[in-house]
Order: C-alpha cells, then structure tokens, then sequence
C-alpha cells in the first residue's frame, strides 16, 4: 500500500493502512476489503439517493461513454444527454420556465452563483451590490467562493485572504439578518442560504426564517440563493427543499443526488426572471467548466431523475423521517440522546458528548453515520428499506450504550 494518496479532510500524516478500504457497493450495503459490511447510513456523504449499484444508471452511462464518450458544451457545441437533463432538472425545480447552468461539483456551482448573482447586480447597474451575506454554521463547498461564505469558521482559517464583501448572519434568528439589511441593504448582492445546514449539523431553518429571508431580499433588492447541494432531488421529501418550506429562491445550487453521486454533476437553476436579464445582453455569457455538461454526467441525471420517479422516492423520503423520528424520540425517551431534529431523510441527534467514540462504535457495528461535534448524523439512500433502518436503531441503542 503506498502514501501517494491525501485524503479530503483528513490528517495528512494518517497512514493508508488506517483507512475502511471499500471494494463494493449495493442497495444500501457496503463492503470492505476484509468482506465487513456495512449499513451506509449517511448514503456515502448525503447523495446516494438511489442507493449503489443501480443498473439503469449504470447503464445509462455505459452507453452514452459508447455513444458520445466527451465533449464540451462552449459555443457552438451541444449534445442530447446535457439538453435532456437540463430539462428533466427545471421540470422538477421550482422554476419549471427558468434555465440551468451546469458543472461537476457543488464547489464549482457555488462559486457559479456567487459570480452570476453579482454580476446580475453590476447588468442592473447596482455597482456597489458586492456583498454576500452568509449563515453561521452554512457549509457551501471549499473553492475560495464557497470557502470565503460558508459559515464554519475552521474551514475557512489557514489559507491567507479569502473574499472580501461578506457579511454573516445568524442561523436562528431573522433579526440578525434583518439588522443587517437595515445597516447594509443597499449593498447586499445576495444570500446564500441552505434550507438544511448539512455540515454544520443538520440544522432545520427555523419556522418563518426562509421566508423572513425572502422578504428581506425582496425589499431591498438582494438576491436569494438556496444551497441544494444536499436538499435537493428528494431529500427533505420533496424535489427540493424550497418546495418542502414553500420559499421560492431566484437561484438553487445542486450537485450530489442529481447523479447519486454515479458520476459527478452539479449546478445552477435560475429563476426565468434571472435568464431573463441574461438573454437581454447580447454579449457572451463568459463563464464555463470544461466539464459543463459531460455527457456521461448528464446520462446519469436523466437516469437517475427516473429511477427516482419510478421508484417513488421523493415520498419515501417522507416515511423515513417518520421510522427517523419514531427511533429518535424513543431514544430521547430513554435518555439515551439530549434530542434530535431533522426532515424527511435527513436526521442528526444531540448526545450531549463527543460523537466520534459513537460513530466508530457504529462502525464496529456496521453502521456509517456522521459525526459533527457532539452530534450524529443520518442521511441514508432513499432505498433504504424498513428493516435495514431498524438495524441501524438496534445498532445505535448498542452504540450509544457501549461507547
Ligand atoms: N454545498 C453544500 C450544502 C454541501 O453540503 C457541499 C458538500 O458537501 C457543497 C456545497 C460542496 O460540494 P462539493 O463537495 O461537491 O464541492
């Protein structure tokens, strides 16, 4: 085994050998190198929608790599599978009539909607709207863009500078963002928002803040961005989550269970408003990824965005967070947890105490999850079936008792 390899958000020096080495996949199942298996409770990180292994969209990209194996979408090219799934995207979104921008990764479509929402305010000509407000505890990838606005302070120390014009905001509390809107409206570009922190622990936006938001932006000219990166395609138990909390934001960032995570594809759906104001310049739109639109990519969305309406898996999000919040309330009934929250299939629950000794003890048990201070996290494959969810309780209750 060599060290060539450093791992994401890992100790540099942590020897290869130290590492879960995962040799196969399938349904909601994992399987190491040693023939362990596990219960992939967190749907590999929050975007295993329809589980591993799943043949028609495997077949789907098999077939397109047969057809149309690469090429870009820059001017003047295009090519079915990234028109398709541009359609099969907005058709689902909030904005049915509204455009799609496509990339590889949540990072590359966050630092998109950064660019795109500020330079809508420069085409309106609101020169001095640089400013992005962010959310205390928001996660938005880790390009310099989703580095300098996300909301968890260690991601964002070590690496010198980041951007200037960025303000921050309370997770809980309108007030924060409303004071300021009062103080700095007329410079505000934008708010980046996930309906969900992921990251930053599960956090579910409050009742009335998404919409506290949108008014704000609506006064004063700003812009609202929903981060979907991890809501989106069927998470909260709609398409996305601007749908399940009934906020329509002018822009929504996807990545992750678009594809399942197969291949990567991410992006950016505007509102028809925002293509709008796009259509109306006559110069170039000059912004693009290589890998805009990767057919291979893009066969795994339209695949992928049927096996999800096949399988009705928007409404079985929903009956997950039931079984999710039958188990936690029963946990938190026996004092075994201090309490939990989350929507559809996507939970995480307090322990009042470190979570990684937990997490591992789960992982003893055959059980991923994640921890995120002292809190555990759960965000499992739509397809997960009643008895696997109840193992992972079972486990738990062992866990949380022997650890
Ligand atoms: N936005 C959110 C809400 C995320 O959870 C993530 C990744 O977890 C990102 C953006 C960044 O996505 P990626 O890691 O694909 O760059």
């Amino acid at each position: 085994m060599t060290d060539a390899l450093l791992h994401a958000f890992a100790v540099p020096s942590k020897p290869e050998s130290d590492y879960i080495n995962l040799v196969s996949a399938h349904g909601s199942t994992l399987v190491d190198d040693s023939g362990k298996e596990y219960i992939d409770g967190l749907a590999s990180l929050w975007l295993c929608q329809i589980g591993h292994g799943n043949e028609h969209v495997i077949g789907a990209i098999t077939d397109q790599l047969s057809q149309l194996e690469t090429y870009n979408i820059f001017d003047p090219f295009t090519h079915e599978s990234a028109v398709q799934v541009a359609e099969a995207i907005r058709s689902k979104s909030p904005h049915p009539d509204g455009r799609v921008f496509l990339g590889c990764s949540g990072s590359e479509a966050i630092d998109t909607v950064l660019k795109l929402s500020r330079m809508i305010q420069q085409r309106r000509g609101q020169t001095d709207r640089q400013t992005i407000v962010r959310r205390l505890g928001g996660y938005h990838g880790v390009n310099v863009g989703g580095t300098s606005v996300q909301g968890i302070a260690p991601n964002r120390e070590g690496w010198g500078d980041l951007l200037p014009h960025v303000v921050e905001a309370d997770n809980h509390d309108i007030e924060s963002a409303s004071r300021i809107f009062a103080e700095q409206g007329e410079q505000i570009a934008a708010v980046i928002c996930e309906p969900v922190q992921g990251a930053g622990g599960v956090i579910v936006a409050p009742d009335g803040y998404l919409q506290g938001l949108r008014r704000l932006c609506d006064e004063h000219g700003a812009l609202l961005i929903f981060d979907e990166v991890i809501t989106g395609f069927g998470r909260t138990g709609e398409w996305f989550a601007s749908q399940t909390f009934d906020v329509t934001p002018d822009l929504i960032t996807f990545a992750k269970g678009v594809t399942s995570g197969y291949i990567p594809l991410s992006g950016v759906i505007m509102s028809n408003a925002i293509a709008g104001e796009l259509e109306a310049n006559p110069g170039k739109f000059m912004h693009g990824f290589t890998y805009s639109g990767h057919p291979a990519s893009c066969a795994a969305g339209v695949a992928n965005i049927e096996v999800i309406d096949q399988l009705g898996l928007v409404e079985r999000a929903r009956s997950i967070g039931e079984h999710f919040s039958q188990g936690l309330s029963a946990l938190q009934g026996d004092g075994m947890i201090d309490s939990y929250r989350g929507v559809g299939a996507i939970w995480a629950m307090e322990l009042g105490r470190d979570s990684v000794p937990v997490r591992d003890a789960m992982l003893d048990r055959g059980v991923v999850c994640r921890p995120i201070g002292e809190a555990l996290a759960f965000c499992p494959p739509l397809i997960i079936t009643d008895d696997e969810i109840g193992q992972i309780f079972d486990r738990l209750e062992d866990a949380l008792k022997n650890s």
